[in-house]
């Protein structure tokens, strides 16, 4: 078949490159330079900017451009430098994913496709929909359960929320908005994270509709108070409609009773969602820490992130929804112009506008599909399972370490420990460790994060990262060690 547009056109492409071949060269220079820096992962940890650092980013009016050898040099020398750092073999602050190599492959031909992933039929979706079966069967979530690929855990929240909000108002809350229904109420951890909160602002159920639940002897959800609180707010005239389970609780790794919660939520006929940002993937991870996440499989809705403990680069993550049905009904909507067509790019099912929040989407399937084909699953559950040991060696190394200690007990992959004499007064003990996080981060050598332990600020570590081995957990314990005693303790 011969197309009309076949011929050369006569005028080169307003932006496109003029010249290719000098285009390929300097984009083969970039990518070997690419390579060479996450080779080098270990040589380049955080570094802050400075004034002039900041000043050479600044675009100005930006009426005229560079042209591509300049902006390959300004990629390279202003822009690859100051990452965050978590490619770097001892940063553990936060949860932050540390990154694939592959990453670099599938981020490039999607780039190339640029795909449109809102729905239509082409291989973009067919790769996300093998991607979230691929989930759905990780997860044990049954067939005809459905799913969408999103920025993070955050989004996925306000997604699996809004459909637990639908279930509960029914279908016409959709038009007729929440005003004058029922106060619906929520149940979650002490601990649970603040996405959560942000998802029941966003829905217009407000932040107080939040139930926080103490946690009982094993740090989950006491349950007796879970049943109490959902009974005292029946009485009281609101709705109960979702209870939140966490699997992994960002500060300390706690696990909910995930099939306590799925009974309790049955009987009760309340959503059951789990935010398993990180934690979830222990599914992946050798007994005991596979364990930890057992029942997870009965939620109504599960969050979780590729771009934390999948190594992922971000931004991904997913939501998984037990009810297809539901689903759509809480997001599916097409106007004439996205009608469906039986044949030709218009057609194919499901377009995954109609199960989300984004029109327009861009090909994140693609380096999950991509992670898996290269490494496989069972890979991804070695360096998991290799994570949760160096947190345990974390904590014998925190142990044998003179004026350090543990501040909570190692759970998963996370490992808490204050570097502050006991006899000093709380204010200044706090003082010490948010120190050492920081001058730490700022020589190089390793990166915690912090966080508040029984009213503490204690040092944080929560590996996630596939780079980490034995003697950075030994090297980083000492700079704290060395640390501690330059800083005065
Ligand atoms: C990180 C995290 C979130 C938020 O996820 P994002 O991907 O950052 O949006 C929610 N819950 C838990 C437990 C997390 O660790």
């Amino acid at each position: 078949m011969t197309h009309v547009f076949d011929q050369t056109p006569d005028a080169p492409s307003l932006l496109d490159p003029a010249d290719w071949e000098r285009f390929r060269g300097q984009a083969h220079r970039l990518l070997d330079l690419c390579v060479d820096r996450l080779m080098a992962n270990r040589e380049h940890p955080w570094r802050p900017l400075d004034a002039a650092d900041r000043e050479a980013l600044k675009l100005g009016a930006a009426t005229r451009g560079v042209g591509v050898e300049v902006l390959v040099e300004e990629l390279s020398r202003r822009i690859l430098p100051f990452a965050t750092g978590n490619t770097h073999p001892r940063f553990f602050g936060w949860v932050h994913g540390s990154g694939l190599a592959e990453g670099l492959l599938s981020e490039m031909v999607a780039a190339t496709m640029n795909s449109n992933c809102g729905g239509r039929d082409h291989g973009a979706v067919y790769v996300e929909r093998e991607v979230i079966d691929w989930c759905r069967r990780c997860f044990g979530f049954p067939e005809g359960a459905s799913g969408i690929l999103v920025s993070g855990t955050s989004q996925a929240t306000v997604i699996a929320l809004a459909c637990a909000r639908l279930q509960a108002l029914g279908a016409a809350s959709r038009k007729e908005g929440i005003q004058a229904l029922p106060r619906l109420t929520a149940y979650a951890m002490t601990g649970v994270h603040n996405a959560t909160l942000k998802a029941l602002e966003l829905l217009g159920l407000g932040s107080s509709a939040l139930r926080t639940i103490p946690g009982s002897g094993g740090g989950g959800m006491d349950l007796e108070r879970l049943a109490r609180a959902v009974e005292e707010d029946r009485q009281a005239g609101l709705l109960p409609f979702c209870v939140i389970g966490t699997a992994g609780s960002v500060d300390l790794g706690l696990f909910d009773p995930l099939h306590a919660l799925a009974d309790f939520c049955q009987r009760e006929r309340i959503w059951f969602h789990v935010d398993g940002a990180f934690g979830a993937w222990a599914r992946l991870a050798e007994a005991p820490w596979c364990e930890l996440v057992q029942g997870i499989e009965r939620a109504d809705s599960l969050a979780l992130d590729f771009h934390k403990w999948m190594f992922v680069q971000y931004d991904c993550g997913v939501v998984l929804l037990r009810d297809e049905r539901t689903h759509r009904a809480a997001f599916a909507a097409r106007p004439a112009y996205l009608a469906q067509q039986s044949q030709g790019l218009g057609s194919g099912e499901p377009w995954y506008c109609d199960y989300g929040i984004d029109l327009s989407r861009g090909f994140r399937a693609l380096k999950v599909w991509s992670a898996l084909r290269a490494h496989g699953s069972e890979a991804f559950g070695q360096a998991i399972t290799r994570n949760c040991r160096l947190a345990e060696r974390m904590a014998q190394r925190v142990a044998e370490t003179p004026g350090l200690r543990l501040a909570a007990g190692v759970r998963l992959n996370i490992c808490c420990f204050s570097a502050a004499p006991e006899s000093w007064e709380l204010a200044r003990q706090d003082e010490l460790n948010m120190r050492i996080a920081q001058q730490l981060q700022l020589s190089g050598d390793g990166v915690f994060s912090t966080t508040k332990i029984a009213g503490g600020v204690v040092l944080r570590a929560a590996i996630v990262n596939h780079r980490t081995n034995e003697a950075d957990i030994d090297g980083v314990i000492e700079a704290v060690s060395r640390m501690r005693i330059t800083l005065g303790a």
